[in-house]
This record gives structure tokens, sequence and C-alpha cells, in this order.
């Protein structure tokens, strides 16, 4: 059987983090859209070449392709397993249709994380990241900073803001995120499935708060 764990979190809060961290301390298939999008253009598959065409265009890649490359992926691991999906699905539209391929398969959603920080700690994270420009080592002029001021400790190469991450830009991806996911949160809240996590508390505290609340998993 299919278990899958979504976590929800607005840019910023930590997805990527939190579900390293939980890959490491319970037996989990990652699956990141992004990624695995990434990987099908890359190998040249079917799919992959019809959303390179979308994203080319700088447009979204449609549900149903998603879908399909999600399907692709579920029937190409173990048949009873844990899932963790991070960053998908985006809209109501496409946690429907996630549920039906779980269905599908016999699997359902077991708990859907949603990762809260106030907009001022989602702002500060962001707006305060620099990039290495020439091996993209991550800083943060607070919370990780570099010896040098503007450079880069590993290689001496220069930092930079990346454009996503001014703080207009910030503003701007939060409210979009705010507005696609109001559906989604009332949706997983109303089947009892939604757990709150403060994700403005420390990494390692947030982390324990999830595997706290991570449903025992049922034996295939
Ligand atoms: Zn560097």
């Amino acid at each position: 059987m299919i278990q899958a764990v979504i976590l929800l979190g607005a840019p910023g809060a930590g997805k990527g983090t939190l579900a390293e961290g939980l890959k490491r301390s319970a037996d989990f298939i990652h699956v990141s859209t992004g990624d695995m999008l990434r990987e099908q253009v890359k190998a040249g598959r079917p799919l992959g070449l019809r959303a390179k065409a979308y994203m080319d265009q700088g447009e979204l890649v449609p549900d149903d392709l998603i879908m399909q490359i999600i399907a692709e992926r579920l029937d190409g691991g173990p048949a009873a397993a844990r899932y963790l999906f991070d960053g998908f699905p985006r809209t109501t539209e496409q946690a429907r249709g996630l549920d039906a391929l779980l269905a599908a398969r016999h699997g359902g959603i077991r708990k859907v994380f949603l990762l809260e920080a106030s907009r001022a700690t989602l702002v500060a994270r962001l707006a305060g990241r620099r990039v290495c420009q020439q091996c993209a080592a991550v800083y943060h002029l607070r919370n990780i900073p570099p010896r040098q001021a503007d450079v880069c400790d590993q290689c001496g190469g220069p930092l930079r803001q990346r454009p996503d991450d001014t703080e207009a830009t910030v503003l701007n991806r939060l409210e979009v995120f705010r507005q696609q996911t109001e559906g989604l949160i009332a949706y997983y809240a109303a089947r009892g499935l939604l757990a709150r996590i403060d994700a403005g508390q420390q990494r390692d505290q947030a982390l324990a708060d999830i595997i706290n609340l991570l449903p025992v998993a049922t034996p295939p």
C-alpha cells in the first residue's frame, strides 16, 4: 500500500531542509516534482520533452502532465512504501488528482504538514540569502555569514543575491503562495489530515515536531 505524507510550506519555510531531515530519520521515497521534471527533461523521456516545451516558454507545466509523471514514478517504485511529497500538490485541482492516483493504487494520504512562519521571518530568511556565483554555496547575512563580506569562504568567488530573493519579489512570492494554497489548506483540514508546524523555530525542533506527529507506518 502506498502511504503519502505531504510537506506544504511557503518559500523560506524550510521545506527542502526538513524533507532531507525526514528522509534521514524515516524510510521515505522523496518525490519533488521539480527534481522529477528536471530528470525527465535530462533523460529526454517523452513526458519530459512535453514538459520542456512549456518550461522553455516560461509557462507552468499543465496539471495532467505532472500527474502522468507522478503516476509513472509511483508505478516505477515498490507497491508498498511511504512517499514524501514536497512542493506538490500546489492547488486543490492537483490535490484531487493525487487522491485519484493514490486511490487507484490502493493508497492514500496519511498526513499533511503545513510549515508556518511569520511573513517577517520568511522575508528575513530569503532576503538575507547570498549565493556564490562560482560554486553555488549558500550563505545568509545573519545566520551563515561569510568570513569576509561578499566573498565565498570556500572558493573566493563573489556572493550575490538571487533576483528572486529581493524583498519586493519575496513579498510577491509569499502572496502568490497564500492565494494558491488557501483552498488546498482548507481541503486537507476538512479531512482531518492537516498538522500545523511552527517553521519559525530552529530547524531541528521543527523536524522533531514533524517526526512526533508522523503516523506509524502500516506494515505492507
Ligand atoms: Zn564559492
